[in-house]
């Protein structure tokens, strides 16, 4: 519904000033608490669309006699003061409050409403929600606090996300500018990239700049979402690289990209010239996009560039279980990106194990997969490894990489759900990588 959305920004237009905007959300929505407006007439203008939600909130609150929806629980909590006890309560008084929300509008709550319920505006330190008394950190406008003390208490940790924070509270406002290339560069020099930065300015031949103090933030902004593009296909070629499937590679490369659903648009005709430019000796590039959730029909695409060399995107709306075995060309690498193996909440989490099995019982061919946090990391490989020993009989398979930092994931910080996982307070697409070959 909401192309943009912040907690921390007016609901209607967003805030037009992306780098000052917490003069700009004076109002809060008085029945839900929730939601912030710079001013009455976008609040009227937001009322329609924010109305249900709102509604259901407030029922909620009055329901259960509280002044704000987190006190939701609290009749049915016990007070606690030790600060890992304290988050571990505010976890079960967000479940609740999505529970109970959710109940009331009889449907599953928006992305952006589950958001709001999530990470709602409080103290930091003591969890304090009495909107008049806290404050916005001024460096990242998303984290908040009751009193200067406070702050302070909480400067050495908040230090460490500050700025992804800033970073999360200012991306959606900006629109990548992609332009597309026809012809793949050569590149002088071939030396493998380190980071989506590299990659596209390599690519592009644009000078792309890394958000720091002293470029305008929109331009960083900008360059970012550009730079992010390259994230999939970067993490392709580092894969290719770390497997050295790169060095037996003649002018073919097959790669199956499994549990795909958005996937197909961030293979396009510019970071797709990628794979040809640090692999020159390559001519035809097939990808098969396999997943009962993805978004294209199409049966097929091909991007033809005008050195000859040509991408073959395929497109398989199915379980690959489910395909017929040899429907599909043998492949050099297998690929799940965010694959929520763990996911016990997706309705995929039942399919994978079959899958799962299905792809390691292909022999010498590695099966990667990347996950956002590094909880979920070490979840997703427990999960490849059970799947193994149902399989095998003895040990057949290693991990080349286990929930390894991938240098390549996106460059746009999400704020985490789980709010107990501090290792991750803010995630990344594509954020860890693990490899396992069958030997
Ligand atoms: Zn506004
Ligand atoms: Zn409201
Ligand atoms: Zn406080
Ligand atoms: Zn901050």
């Amino acid at each position: 519904m909401y192309n943009n959305f912040n907690t921390n920004r007016c609901n209607n237009c967003f805030g037009a000033d992306c780098t000052k905007p917490s003069t700009k959300t004076k109002i809060v929505c008085k029945n839900c608490k929730l939601i912030k407006y710079c001013s009455v007439e976008h609040q009227v203008l937001d009322w329609n669309a924010h109305q249900p939600f709102c509604k259901a909130v407030a029922s909620v609150m009055k329901a259960t006699n509280a002044d704000h929806i987190l006190g939701c629980a609290e009749a049915i909590l016990d007070k606690c003061d030790e600060e890992r006890d304290r988050k571990r309560q505010l976890q079960r008084k967000i479940d609740c409050a999505i529970f109970l929300v959710d109940k009331v509008l009889n449907r599953p709550l928006e992305y952006h409403e589950r958001v709001l319920l999530q990470h709602p505006v409080m103290c930091n330190v003591c969890q304090d929600v009495s909107s008049g008394k806290l404050k916005l950190c001024r460096d990242c406008h998303q984290i908040a606090y009751c009193s200067q003390d406070h702050q302070e208490q909480d400067r050495v940790k908040h230090s460490k996300w500050c700025k992804e924070y800033a970073l999360n509270f200012m991306l959606n406002h900006v629109e990548s500018k992609m332009t597309y290339l026809t012809h793949i560069p050569e590149l002088d020099d071939i030396s493998f990239p380190c980071d989506n930065y590299e990659l596209a300015r390599a690519i592009t031949g644009q000078e792309l700049r890394k958000p720091s103090p002293d470029i305008p933030a929109i331009q960083q902004l900008e360059d970012l979402k550009y730079a992010t593009n390259f994230s999939w296909v970067g993490t392709i070629l580092y894969l290719l690289q770390t497997t050295g499937i790169t060095d037996q590679l003649g002018d073919r490369l097959v790669i199956y990209i499994v549990g795909a659903c958005k996937e197909p648009i961030y293979f396009n005709r510019t970071t797709c010239a990628a794979l040809f430019a640090y692999l020159p000796k390559l001519q035809t590039v097939k990808l098969c996009f396999i997943g009962p959730e993805l978004l294209t029909t199409k049966g097929s695409v091909s991007i033809n560039y005008l050195g000859g060399q040509k991408v073959e995107n395929m497109y398989y709306r199915s379980l690959y279980h489910e395909l017929p075995r040899d429907s599909l060309e043998h492949p050099q690498l297998i690929v799940s990106m965010n694959c929520g193996f763990n996911d016990i909440n997706n309705a995929a989490h039942h399919t994978w194990p079959q899958t799962i099995r299905f792809l390691l019982d292909i022999k010498n061919v590695a099966f990667a997969f990347t996950s956002y946090t590094h909880a979920e990391a070490i979840d997703d490989c427990t999960i490849v490894l059970g799947e193994a020993e149902r399989l095998y009989e003895e040990e057949k398979f290693t991990f080349v990489k286990r929930a390894a930092i991938n240098p390549f994931r996106d460059l746009q910080p999400l704020r985490n759900p789980d709010i107990l996982d501090e290792k991750d307070e803010l995630y990344y697409d594509n954020g860890y990588l693990s490899i396992a070959i069958r030997n």
